[in-house]
This record gives C-alpha cells, sequence and structure tokens, in this order.
C-alpha cells in the first residue's frame, strides 16, 4: 500500500506553535494537504496525550483513526467557521504516536544539542515513556522537552519503554540542533549513539537539505532517508514528506524506517522536499550584515563575514561538504530504475520531488503574500477540484491544471509554474542564518495565452 506520510509535527503545546493545532484540525489539513499517515508530534506531553487517547480510535497495530463522532462535529461546525478548504478525495488519516525531543548535553569538551524524533507504538508504549521521562524533565512545559542526558541513553529509555520503538534523528544538518549540525552534533550517527547505533535506521533530511547531499557520504549508505513538515501550524502539514509503499501498521513502519532498502513489510518510495535552497540554513551567512555565501566563498574569506569581520553562521551545504566523501550535487536528478540492490552503496537512493507550498506559489503569481483571503480563495478552490494540494503540485497532467477555473490565477499560468517545479527549472536565492530562501518561477507570464472566459467565470465563483 502506498501512503503519504508525515510523522514530524507539533501540538499546540510546544512553544511557538499555532493554537489551532487540535486533534480534528490536523486530521482536516492532512486531508486537505493529501496526506495518508500523520504523526501526532508531542507525545511526551500529558495533556496532549490524553487529549489523542480521547479522540482517536485503534485501526491497524499501532495506528489510529479519529473518531468518525469527533470528525463531524470539527467538519460541521469548526471547519465552517474558519472556512477551511473542503477536500473532495475521499481519504481516511492514520495517525501513529511520534513526539520530537530535544537532548542537551556535555560530551568530549563540548556543549551537544540533538533533536530526535521518536515513534512509538502504541498508547501504554507512549505512558511507560512519559513517566520515565517525567522523572528527570518537565514534561509539561513543551511539547518537544528538553533533556540534560545523552543522546544514546535517551534512545536506551526509548527502547526501555517498548522495545519496538524507533528513533530517527531529526533535520540532521541543521547547524544548532542536529546529530550532524556544525555547531551542535557529532561527525557521525555512530559517535553519537554509540553501542546502540545500530537501533537508527532511519534518518530525516530537514528542510535545509534535499535527499542528493545526503548521498555525498557513504557513511549514511546504510540510512533509509525520510522527510516530514516539522509543522508549527495545521497549513505547513506535508510540506516535505515520505511516500512509503508498505504494510498499513506500526510493523510496516518499523520495516521501512530500519535501513536504507527497508524490510519484508515495507521501505521507503519517494520523498517529496522543499528545494533545500529555500531553508533557513542553507550557505553561510550573516542575517544582520545581508552576507549570504557559498562554501568555495566562505572559504576564501576564512569563513569570517566580509562586514563585520566574525564567524559567519556555517550554513549546511557547508558542512555536508566537510564530511563528504563523494561528490556533491544538490540538483542531481532521481536515480534511474530500477533502483540499486540492497547492500550496494546507493540503496537508499530514491526518487524524489522538490516542490513549493501551493499557498506560496498561488501568491507569487498573484503578487500577494500567501497568508491573504485572494490567496486563500484560489487555494480552497484549487484543493476542491484537484482532491488534495499534493495532487495537484504532483500528480495531475498539466493540461488539466490549465483548464482549471482558478480565482484570481489563470489555469493556464499555474500549469506553466507547476510544469516548471516539477522539472526543478526555477531560480532560487539560498537562505542562511536562520533566514528563508525564496524560490522564484521565471517565466513570462505574457507568452502565456489565457482563456479569459473560464477565467473571468472563475473571477465571480
Ligand atoms: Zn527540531
Ligand atoms: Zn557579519
Amino acid at each position: 500500500m502506498r501512503l503519504m506520510a508525515d510523522l514530524h509535527i507539533h501540538s499546540r503545546f510546544s512553544i511557538a506553535t499555532s493554537p489551532k493545532l487540535t486533534v480534528p484540525s490536523l486530521d482536516r489539513w492532512a486531508r486537505i494537504k493529501g496526506i495518508d499517515l500523520l504523526g501526532t508530534g508531542d507525545c511526551t506531553h500529558p495533556k496532549w496525550l490524553n487529549e489523542l487517547a480521547g479522540v482517536l480510535e485503534p485501526e491497524e497495530d499501532g495506528f489510529f483513526r479519529l473518531t468518525k463522532q469527533t470528525q463531524e462535529a470539527f467538519d460541521s461546525i469548526q471547519a465552517l467557521a474558519d472556512d477551511l478548504p473542503d477536500p473532495t478525495a475521499e481519504r481516511s488519516v492514520r495517525f501513529v504516536l511520534t513526539g520530537e525531543i530535544s537532548t542537551v548535553y556535555p560530551r568530549g569538551g563540548r556543549t551537544r544539542k540533538v533533536h530526535h524524533l521518536v515513534i512509538l507504538p502504541g498508547f501504554p508504549a507512549a505512558k511507560r515513556f512519559q513517566t520515565m521521562l517525567g522523572k528527570i524533565a518537565n514534561l509539561s512545559s513543551d511539547g518537544r522537552p528538553t533533556l540534560r542526558i545523552d543522546s544514546r541513553d535517551l534512545l536506551s529509555m526509548l527502547l526501555a519503554a517498548d522495545e519496538r520503538s524507533i528513533l530517527v534523528p531529526a533535520h540532521i544538518w541543521t547547524p544548532w540542533f542536529s546529530v550532524l549540525g556544525a555547531r551542535s552534533g557529532f561527525d557521525s550517527i555512530e559517535e553519537c549513539y554509540g553501542d546502540l547505533a545500530s537501533r537508527v535506521g532511519a534518518i530525516e533530511t530537514g528542510l535545509s537539505s534535499n535527499p542528493p547531499m545526503n548521498w555525498a557520504l557513504s557513511a549514511l549508505d546504510r540510512f533509509a532517508i525520510i522527510s516530514n513538515s516539522d509543522a508549527h501550524s495545521p497549513d505547513k502539514l506535508g510540506r516535505e514528506a515520505t511516500i512509503f509503499t508498505m504494510e498499513p501498521s506500526f510493523t510496516g513502519l518499523a520495516d521501512s524506517l530500519s535501513g536504507a532498502a527497508g524490510g519484508p513489510a515495507g521501505s521507503v518510495a519517494e520523498t517529496i522536499e522543499f528545494f533545500p535552497q529555500e531553508g533557513k540554513y542553507h550557505y553561510d551567512g550573516h542575517r544582520a550584515c545581508g552576507v549570504s555565501l557559498s562554501p568555495a566563498e566562505s572559504a576564501d574569506l576564512q569563513g569570517l563575514c566580509p562586514v563585520c569581520g566574525k564567524p559567519l553562521t556555517p550554513g549546511v551545504m557547508r558542512r555536508v561538504l566537510e564530511l563528504a566523501d563523494r561528490p556533491m550535487d544538490e540538483w542531481a536528478p532521481c536515480p534511474p530504475s530500477p533502483l540499486p540492490l540492497p547492500g550496494l552503496s546507493g540503496a537508499n537512493r530514491r526518487p524524489y520531488h522538490s516542490l513549493v507550498p501551493l499557498a506560496e506559489l498561488l501568491g507569487q503569481l498573484m503578487g500577494v503574500g500567501p497568508g491573504t483571503k485572494k490567496v486563500a480563495a484560489a487555494y480552497a478552490a484549487l484543493v476542491e477540484k484537484a482532491g488534495s494540494e499534493l495532487a495537484l503540485l504532483m500528480d495531475l497532467p498539466i493540461e488539466k491544471i490549465g483548464r482549471l477555473a482558478c480565482p484570481g490565477c489563470p489555469g493556464e499560468i499555474l500549469a506553466g509554474a507547476i510544469g516548471l517545479m516539477r522539472r526543478g527549472e526555477v531560480s532560487v536565492r539560498p537562505g542562511c542564518d536562520g533566514v528563508y530562501g525564496e524560490v522564484k518561477f521565471t517565466f513570462d507570464i505574457k507568452q502565456v495565452t489565457i482563456n479569459q472566459d473560464r477565467y473571468l467565470s472563475a473571477e465571480k465563483l
């Protein structure tokens, strides 16, 4: 079974997240986006875990579903009040218990700060894990708790709570909070998790890196490569995601995350990515000095800022090049089919899609902000016709997109932009030092022939 999954998200109990992050709103937005399997996020938070237990019912082993009653109540009251898009595609969203944990601790004379995605096989396991962590940290203050323990010991506690549990190092390249981060981490996954490293079978690329960047390290060959949104509000779900081919159960997910080639019950099939240049830490730079440099340019200046003279905040690109033992091509095309055999180098290479979120794309084409009413109206019309956002961005044939009637944005123009995006023909200003990069669609709108009748009737919608 093909399942679109987003495993790393947050609830409203994490710091700096949207109050709209409730279980039924996540369910609704997963349907809008086209997600089949959603991580609950924040499963170590006592209130959130209780809330989840109250509205989810078991589906397959270790997977859950929102009760019909809760879903219908939300759809008929809150979703109407908030004017949320009404996805037409019949989709029932499965949930799996996940959370993110930050470990901060000294090792080898340096402070290490590493974020981990944890996935648990059910409520009893999550409850046990919560009880264990509750003895060493205050779990109620943040849905993503910070623990003063070694990453290896966190993994050991997770496995003690239930040995089927899964740990995936989160957004492994971000400079300040990740396992391979320049300012926070280690030079290898093995160094971080020590004798338990063999229990880690997958890595998360994060928004600032894409699969080809990770293929440049032979040390990462044995890991399955996955992507998740790390969403802090419901409308950001699925901005990165993973398509699995798997049996719909915790066993299927565990097999898929057990290593590069997966296992008998499942494996990674494809991933959905940001353009990595859009990530907040792609290049080296200084936000305040307006400086953004490629690894080569920064190396020429010994990593020092040409404006203030202080060390630049290192970007993900520089760090990947530091650890890479193969040439890196961040624009490398998808690997040819058939995929390399398990055990061979490259066994974790999978096709990937570089996408720009639909609201951002519409904002650019319409010359307004992605959060405006105009974009919301166009977004809703398109989701209702295409079935979901990801179906529109990835699957709907370009000719069909061209014939869509969409208020504020002629279908022909949208089709042009989506075609360019699917082929990777975009221009990019790389992000750095906490500032997002920008992807632009460089096509001449005047060259596009628009069916005025269809467009004007859509305007009246
Ligand atoms: Zn994180
Ligand atoms: Zn500076």
